[in-house]
């Protein structure tokens, strides 16, 4: 290392102590790095580009000692973390790297979520939403609301949309989402968009006759399977607790009318998943089904209410992710194909160039941008998460009303731009050392929710430590682990 002292009273080292660097053997490019365990760190650059080096060999990288004939050189140098006078068209290909990961940014908002009711036939106590009972028509959408909603999303560049329809249970009000379907499809004639339909529904109200409106206009069924029955039916009662049985015929029905793979589904982790990885997954097989979401129970709306939520922990369930994960491995390697999600979402970002769309691993934040929610009442909401903090009485992120304001009003908000600005994770406090923040993402409606602070302090997040643990087990089982790492790979 350079010896040359900074000045009294400088607060940088002078001119000639960057010029003696450029003239070394090799010059650094922009990384960050983190522990994997003892003895190795994780290297990424900003273009998302990955390497494992031990700690000998990273100390030997930033002293400028690395032998630049040896083969890791030569690996660091065409993945853009060293550059030397012969590499000259390193830094251009950076840039294009850089580019297509931010890619999905130019496009700007993708999904619209349209919550055409917050009736529902269930009550589970992990609900997310403050659902109302299935009688109680005024919690509908309204026509004017609708008509507003669908111009405010053809404001929107993007080339493709994804109109989901959420609830509630949205089918307990199909004749609006008939009514919504056509519309938007009589308006994209003009504008000429790819649209996607999806309806997220638990597929207890699924009848023939939507099931045939469904294959007319190509909608992607999204339903909610929480593992074996008895489980998925403790999770989630409703009159009869008969929701496993409902949800096992309309799979069978949608697929039979649909197609095989128009409908997928998600389950909810509780602490009654814990002890049951295998059962979980079994029965996702069972069904037919090639992907499961290991998704974790989020701290909002009725779910905090029932105290549904903190009865398990990060850890507990890191633990149970692990677990959950190593079992479907396993399953790969006897030749039964499935995947889990949210790994393979991970995965796409540390080994291919291309960006993901999901809302959670996004800088800035997906909120807005990626995704925006239209309520049943005309409010817009940055998440589906920001509303269901909204209905428990915190409405931090509620970025306007549809009868009220204008797509401008709502998109050049304070609350959606302040809150975008403070999440880009190349700039947040601890994010902007941290070897895994190519991959990671800001959540800012967690950090509201759980430390009130939309940043978040991330030696206290339960989100940051989520993603760390989970990105860590990844990397090791790519690094360590040849069998794991080669059906890892079949996910990409
Ligand atoms: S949230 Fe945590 S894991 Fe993610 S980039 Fe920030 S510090 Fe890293």
């Amino acid at each position: 290392m350079s010896s040359l002292p900074i000045i009294k009273g400088q607060r940088f080292h002078n001119l000639d102590y960057f010029r003696r660097r450029s003239g070394e053997n090799y010059r650094l490019l922009p990384m960050r790095f983190i522990a994997l365990d003892d003895t190795r760190y994780v290297v990424t650059n900003f273009a998302g580009e990955l390497i494992v080096l031990l700690r000998e060999t990273m100390q030997q990288l930033v002293r400028h000692e690395l032998d630049t004939a040896s083969p890791i050189y030569e690996e660091l140098l065409a993945r853009h973390f060293v550059l030397d006078d012969d590499s000259d068209v390193a830094l251009g290909l950076l840039a294009i790297k850089y580019r297509t990961k931010q890619s999905l940014l130019a496009n700007f908002t993708a999904l619209f979520m349209f919550v055409v009711s917050l009736r529902c036939d269930h009550s589970c106590p992990y609900c997310q939403v403050s659902r109302q009972s299935a009688d109680r028509h005024a919690y509908d959408m309204k026509p004017e609301v609708v008509a507003r909603a669908i111009d405010f999303m053809f404001r929107s560049p993007s080339p493709t949309i994804k109109v989901e329809f959420q609830g509630g249970e949205s089918l307990l009000n199909f004749g609006l989402i008939e009514q919504i379907v056509a519309e938007v499809n009589a308006r994209n004639v003009v504008e000429n968009r790819e649209i996607q339909f999806v309806i997220a529904t638990n597929l207890a109200p699924l009848t023939d006759e939507i099931l045939t409106f469904c294959r007319e206009h190509h909608i992607f069924l999204s339903t909610s399977l929480d593992g074996p029955k008895s489980l998925h039916n403790a999770n989630r009662p409703r009159p009869g607790g008969d929701s496993h049985e409902l949800v096992e015929h309309g799979i069978q029905r949608a697929r039979e009318v649909l197609g095989h793979d128009q409908i997928s589904a998600l389950m909810t982790t509780t602490a009654e998943s814990l002890s049951q990885p295998r059962a979980i997954v079994d029965e996702y097989v069972r069904l037919g089904f090639t992907s499961i979401f290991l998704r974790p129970l989020s701290p909002y709306g009725f779910a905090v209410k029932t105290g549904a939520v903190g009865r398990y922990t990060v850890d507990q369930w890191l633990d149970f992710y692990r677990e959950t994960l190593g079992y479907i491995i396993e399953l790969n390697t006897q030749g039964v194909p499935i995947r889990e999600e949210y790994t393979a979402l991970l995965l796409r970002k540390m080994l291919t160039p291309y960006p993901t769309g999901y809302v959670d691993l996004q800088s800035p934040a997906g909120i807005g941008i990626a995704g925006i929610v239209f309520n049943y009442d005309g409010d817009i909401y940055a998440s589906d998460e920001a509303r269901m903090l909204a209905e428990t009485g915190d409405r931090r992120f509620r970025l306007g009303n549809l009868i009220n304001d204008s797509y401008e009003d709502v998109i050049l908000s304070d609350t959606l731009l302040d809150t975008l600005s403070q999440t880009m994770t190349e700039g947040v406090p601890m994010c902007v050392d941290c070897g895994f923040q190519p991959y990671c993402g800001s959540d800012p409606v967690y950090h509201h929710a759980t430390q009130n602070d939309a940043v978040g302090f991330k030696p206290l997040s339960d989100f940051c430590r989520r993603n760390m643990e989970v990105m860590r087990q990844i990397i090791r089982l790519l690094e360590d682990d040849p069998q794991s790492a080669e059906i890892l790979n079949t996910w990409l």
